[in-house]
């Protein structure tokens, strides 16, 4: 009795801790997606695209963009007008790089500088402030027109934008669409009507430099998803706004181009190649017809650079275009690098964590199988989490921790059975060690210890962070179904049943 009071004690103190962990690592994770969503990244470096010379675009007097918000390539191809414009100039596929944000993509493509090089790689609602010192800002009288968003363009640095901001709020704008749908004969919404008109006066103006920025796609792939008739008919009535723009001065330089897919179900931000990589049309003087291969989005950065004749931040790696389409881009080679500092830290918690765990566990019955488990449970139901997952921002995320439910039994159930055969230390290393390891790997390797701790910093990197969102879920649930068992064999232990001979015999060898 003298030995068994202390152990029961200290049962108590560790389930009390697993759930104090518990309960609070879900509110580490909603400070994480929080950051995330907010704050900007430390700069860092570029994805490194093929070298070599070559000459740019000639400049034009008129330089006119059109981006489609959401516009995913398989869309873009089924477009009679986007096809028929595209047909008569290069058509290219574009990486946008990571993440596959609108704010951050189209800073990328007004600036030269990746998502990487700037620190941009989220801002939900939140304008840059100062605007963009890009390629607009050397334009003068260049010209923004936004169907809506307008935050977007006015983060860019254009000389005249369209809609004004909501006066109380910047992120809002003054104007607000309805968006119904379009075709030139209806002119659709009050909005609609006057977006595609001011727009097209803009066109047909003296304006060196226009964008036009059409958003109505990426909110029906947000409500529908790319795979849904919602989604295909509104790029359809958008294509139909592109027939009207591109008539009003048919013989400048037009860039068509698009900032994300979307996923099947909706939604875009992670690193999937169906949203990473759009199709984007160069049509018009000095460009020679013809399909081209994958281009990263600074090298269009560059293009309209060259076309409006100022130059990029020299820490751009936009390429010129003939030098782009001579020499291409891999699948993968968009992606930015995980730099070696974190990516040699989080390898070496990983080691340290299996090691802990391979010397803890007697049995391979007695090896943390529930969180193999709850991963392969996640994986398997809802795909690889990637930063275009809704599931990944949720405050609860019951879409993700339904699928793991049944693995915590085996939490549960695995603590029970060690415990009567094995001290509490080594049970509590073989369950937990090497989920924790990997926890906190996936927080080192996207860098979120500093914003972890207070600081302003978006931890955005391809995979590890939106591993980090189900991650720390699964821990603090596996946590709590191993305190829940200790817990259950202390009450056992309470009223009085006989420990099992094998429990003492353990005592010693641990003693
Ligand atoms: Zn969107």
């Amino acid at each position: 009795m003298r030995l068994a009071m202390p152990r029961t004690t200290s049962r108590l103190v560790v389930a009390a801790a697993l759930l104090a962990l518990a309960w609070i690592l879900p509110t580490v994770r909603r400070q994480l997606i929080e950051d995330v969503t907010t704050w900007d990244a430390r700069p860092s470096e570029p994805a490194q695209l093929p070298g070599g010379d070559g000459p740019g675009l000639s400049p034009v007097a008129h330089t006119r963009v059109v981006l489609i918000d959401g516009l995913a390539a398989d869309t873009a191809r089924t477009l009679p007008v986007w096809s028929a414009v595209c047909k008569r100039g290069a058509t290219l596929t574009i990486d946008v790089g990571f993440p596959t944000i609108s704010l951050p993509v189209e800073s990328a493509l007004w600036s030269g500088l990746t998502q990487q090089q700037s620190g941009i790689v989220f801002r939900s609602d939140r304008p840059l402030d100062p605007a963009l010192r890009g390629i607009p800002s050397q334009v003068p009288g260049s010209v923004a027109i936004a169907e809506s968003h307008g935050y977007i363009v006015r983060s860019l640095g254009f000389a005249s934008v369209q809609p004004k901001p909501d006066p109380a709020d910047a992120a809002r704008d003054a104007t607000t669409t309805d968006e119904v749908s379009f075709t030139p004969a209806s002119g659709g919404a009050p909005w609609s009507r006057e977006f595609v008109a001011a727009a097209t006066r803009a066109i047909s103006s003296e304006a060196r430099l226009v964008f036009v920025h059409i958003l109505r796609v990426d909110t029906a792939g947000h409500k529908f998803g790319h795979d849904a008739a919602e989604y295909a008919a509104t790029a359809r009535e958008a294509d139909a706004m592109l027939d009207v723009l591109f008539a009003a001065d048919p013989s400048a330089r037009w860039f068509l181009l698009s900032d994300h897919g979307h996923l099947p179900a909706g939604g875009h931000g992670g690193e999937e190649l169906a949203v990473r990589q759009v199709q984007g049309c160069v049509i018009g003087p000095g460009v020679t017809p013809g399909l081209g291969s994958l281009v990263h989005v600074v090298d269009i950065a560059r293009a309209i650079a060259d076309s409006v004749d100022v130059k990029l931040d020299p820490a751009s790696p936009g390429r010129p275009l003939s030098v782009a389409m001579r020499l291409p881009l891999s699948s993968q080679q968009a992606l930015p690098n995980t730099p070696l500092g974190t990516g040699g830290g989080a390898i070496l918690i990983l080691i340290i964590g299996l090691v802990v765990t391979a010397s803890a566990v007697r049995r391979w019955s007695g090896a943390p199988w529930w969180f193999a488990i709850a991963c392969a449970s996640l994986v398997l139901v809802r795909g690889e989490p990637t930063l275009s997952m809704r599931m990944i921002y949720k405050p609860h995320g019951q879409t993700m921790f339904i699928t793991w439910l049944p693995a915590l039994a085996i939490a549960f159930a695995a603590t029970w059975i060690a415990l009567r055969s094995q001290p509490l230390w080594r049970v509590l290393v073989a369950q937990l060690a090497a989920p924790f390891a990997a926890l906190a790997a996936a927080l080192t390797v996207c860098g979120a210890w500093p914003a972890l701790l207070g600081a302003e910093v978006a931890p955005v990197v391809p995979r590890y962070t939106a591993w980090s969102s189900p991650l720390l879920l699964i821990v603090a649930h596996g946590a709590a179904a191993v305190a829940l068992a200790v817990l259950g064999r202390t009450v056992q232990s309470a009223f009085g049943r006989r420990e099992p001979r094998e429990t003492r015999r353990s005592d010693r060898e641990a003693a």
